[in-house]
Formats: structure tokens, C-alpha cells, sequence
């Protein structure tokens, strides 16, 4: 089925503020899961509401929690996210960064302790609108999902690794990926029926390349949303050595440097921590030529041959403003199990059959 992306941002707005969040964090939650469907980063949509509404209530996450600076110089800060909604902490971390960097040029902000942060873009996205480079480094404290290269048993987060940069006149380059073959939330979606993972993604305990959702959360149970502990393999490291390394250095800068913990062994509570490093060009002195020097090289980049017939070399952050450009105009795509799983969750959190009829209307 096809919703309209503001239906869906009422809807999850409206489950949130009946779950306990203030007005503007409800409105945050919804913006910023609805953006990732319209990017086409399903995974990292609508479909993560029944997820965050139980961390909720287990107490996992907090409402309406603000950051609190731990260490705070002119270009440094340590961030403490207190458990609160990425989509709150998040974008007061990044707003810091940013106010550090227009003055001083530069600006490193190491934040830990926060819910899910969602789709890393969209703070590469905040800081080029500020017109910043930016770099950030994430991890996933209590979530081990990947398995390093040469190995099968689950070491790394899917340590996300996110680059923005801001271009004048022409949208930002936004390179943002997990460094696993697939975002964990990829498998969930190929769990509830959603598009598949692509071959060799997941890795069972016995070392064989496999796409069956089953390899990390175990057989499906009827009332049982998939469950990561119940499964016995792993998702890949991207890019065979190369890639488990960079998914090391994001344990280790947005895990173990930002004071967040890194995917370690023991029980730990799911924190994302991302160190970010925020770069002003205008105070680099190098704006124009920049500018100038990467407009012309982005469209040299473009000029390459296609290597099919009828394709295209695109940039990174292309793809998913065409997506966003497609699905704003004509709704985005749900399964019917991630439609239910919403209706559900808005119901368990009081809403009533007839708002919930004028909801989604
Ligand atoms: P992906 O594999 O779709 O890769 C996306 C990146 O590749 C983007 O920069 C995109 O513009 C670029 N890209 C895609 N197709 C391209 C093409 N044909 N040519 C050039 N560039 C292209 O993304 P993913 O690894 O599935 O990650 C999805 C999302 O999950 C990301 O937004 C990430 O931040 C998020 N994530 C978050 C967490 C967390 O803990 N908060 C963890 C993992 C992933």
C-alpha cells in the first residue's frame, strides 16, 4: 500500500505524544522516520515505531530528555544524551558542533548515551545545510549484529559512517552507510515481508553466506517480533577487509573515544555514540576554489562511461532525493505487516478507533 508521508508523520506523531512525549518531540519522531522512508531507508522508518514505543515503556529510553555537556571548549564538547530520543539529542548535539565550527573553523563533538540516532544522513544533512563539512563516526553500544572479516561470530554494531558535504547551488554529497552489508533494519524489513537482502549479507554460525532473515533472529513466532538474540549468525562486514576495518574504527572513535562503549561483550543498553567532526570551509579560505574544484569534479565524476547500457554514475545522497522526489509525490510504500504493526502500536498507546479513523484519513 501506498501512504502519504503525511499521514504517516500525523500518525506516528500522534503514537508518541500518547506515549509521553512532549509535543515537539512527538513531531520530531515523526519527521525524522518519515524523511527515512521518503530517502527510501525503509529500514530506518516508520517500521522502527513498535520498537522504540516498547523501549519506551521498558524504560530503555526516556522522554523529553535534553543533552547534558560533560566537557565543553571552544572547538570540543563531550556529549551525554541521557537515554534520550536520538531525534531529540541528536540534533542538539549536531546544533552545538555547528555553532563551534562557524566560529572557530572547526569542531569535534563525541556524544554518547543517546537512543537511536535513525539515519546518520540526516545530521550530515543539518550540518552542510549550515553549509559545514562533516564527518561522523556512530556506534551501536548493546546491539553486536555484525561478524568481522575471517570471522562468524557477531563483533561490530553496523557501525553507520556518514560524510556531508555541502556544495552552493546544488544539494549536499551525503555518503551514509552501515558498515555492514546491510542495515540491520534491512534484514527486519526482509523479515516482515519487505524486499530481500541481497545475496551473501548474513553469515550462519557455520560460515555459510546465507539471505534468510532466519540466520539472526531465529524461527518466527507468531505474537514475537523478530528478535536478534534468537538468532545464531551474523550480518557481514561490507567490503571484506577493508570494510570490517572501517566498522572497527567506528567501535572504536564513536564507541570507545566518545566514552558511549563500543559493541563489547556483556549485556549493555542500546546507545548510539558518534564522534563528529564539523569543518567550515568559508574559514579554511579555500571556499571558492572548493566550490569551484568540486563542481567540476563531481560533474567529471558523473561524465563516466556507464557500465550498462541506459546507466548512470550517481553521487552519493543522489539516489535518495530522487527517492524522496518520487514518494512525496505519490506516497510511500508500506507492507500491510508494517501498516497493522502502527495501527497496533497507536492502539496500545490509548489511542481510540475513531481519532485513529481521522488519523489516517
Ligand atoms: P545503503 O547501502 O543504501 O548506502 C547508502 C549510501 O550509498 C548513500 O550515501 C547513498 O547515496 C549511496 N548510494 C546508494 N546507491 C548509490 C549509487 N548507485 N551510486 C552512488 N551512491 C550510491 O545504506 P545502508 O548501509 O543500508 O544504511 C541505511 C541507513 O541506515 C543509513 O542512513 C545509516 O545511517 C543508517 N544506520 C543507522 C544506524 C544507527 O545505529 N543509527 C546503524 C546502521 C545504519
Amino acid at each position: 500500500m501506498l501512504v502519504q508521508a503525511d499521514v504517516l508523520r500525523r500518525l506516528v506523531s500522534e503514537i508518541f505524544l500518547h506515549a509521553g512525549s512532549g509535543q515537539e518531540e512527538a513531531g520530531r519522531i515523526g519527521h525524522y522516520l518519515v524523511d527515512s522512508n521518503l530517502a527510501g531507508h525503509d529500514s530506518h522508518g516508520v517500521i522502527r515505531v513498535p520498537r522504540y514505543v516498547q523501549m519506551l515503556r521498558d524504560g530503555r529510553i526516556h522522554a523529553n530528555r535534553t543533552i547534558k555537556i560533560v566537557r565543553d571548549t571552544d572547538v570540543l564538547a563531550v556529549v551525554d544524551g541521557q537515554f534520550g530520543f536520538g531525534q531529540s539529542i541528536a540534533p542538539q548535539a549536531v546544533q552545538l558542533g555547528i555553532d563551534k565550527a562557524k566560529k572557530h573553523g572547526v569542531a569535534i563533538v563525541a556524544l554518547r548515551n543517546t537512543g537511536h540516532i535513525g539515519r546518520v544522513g540526516n545530521w550530515g544533512e543539518m550540518a552542510a545545510e549550515a553549509g559545514l563539512v562533516s564527518v561522523h563516526f556512530v556506534n551501536a553500544a548493546g546491539s553486536i549484529l555484525v561478524a568481522p572479516f575471517g570471522g562468524t561470530d557477531r563483533r561490530f554494531s553496523t557501525a553507520p559512517f556518514c560524510v556531508g558535504v555541502p556544495r552552493p547551488g546544488d544539494p549536499p554529497l551525503l555518503l551514509d552507510f552501515a558498515t555492514s552489508v546491510v542495515a540491520e533494519g534491512k534484514v527486519l524489513v526482509a523479515a516482515k515481508g519487505g524486499k530481500p537482502v541481497p545475496p551473501g549479507s548474513l553469515i550462519d554460525e557455520n560460515g555459510n553466506l546465507s539471505t534468510d532473515p532466519i540466520v539472526l533472529y531465529g524461527p518466527a513466532g507468531p505474537d514475537a517480533p523478530p528478535d536478534q538474540r534468537n538468532g545464531k549468525g551474523a550480518i557481514r562486514a561490507m567490503g571484506e577487509h577493508k570494510g570490517s576495518g572501517v566498522a572497527l574504527m567506528c567501535e572504536i572513535l564513536g564507541g570507545a573515544l566518545t566514552g558511549n562503549g563500543t559493541a563489547g561483550p556483556g549485556s549493555r543498553q542500546f546507545s548510539n555514540g558518534m564522534l563528529s567532526i564539523y569543518i567550515a570551509p568559508d574559514l579554511l579560505g579555500t571556499d571558492d576554489f572548493f566550490a569551484a574544484e568540486m563542481k567540476q569534479y563531481v560533474d567529471f565524476v558523473k561524465s563516466a562511461n556507464p557500465a550498462t547500457p541506459g546507466g548512470e554514475v550517481l553521487v552519493p545522497g543522489e539516489p535518495e532525493r530522487r527517492t524522496a522526489a518520487t514518494r512525496s509525490a505519490e506516497g510511500i510504500p508500506l507492507t500491510d505487516e508494517v501498516w497493522q504493526s502502527l495501527l497496533e502500536t497507536a492502539r496500545k498507546v490509548g489511542i481510540g478507533e475513531n481519532s485513529l479513523n481521522s488519523l489516517v484519513q
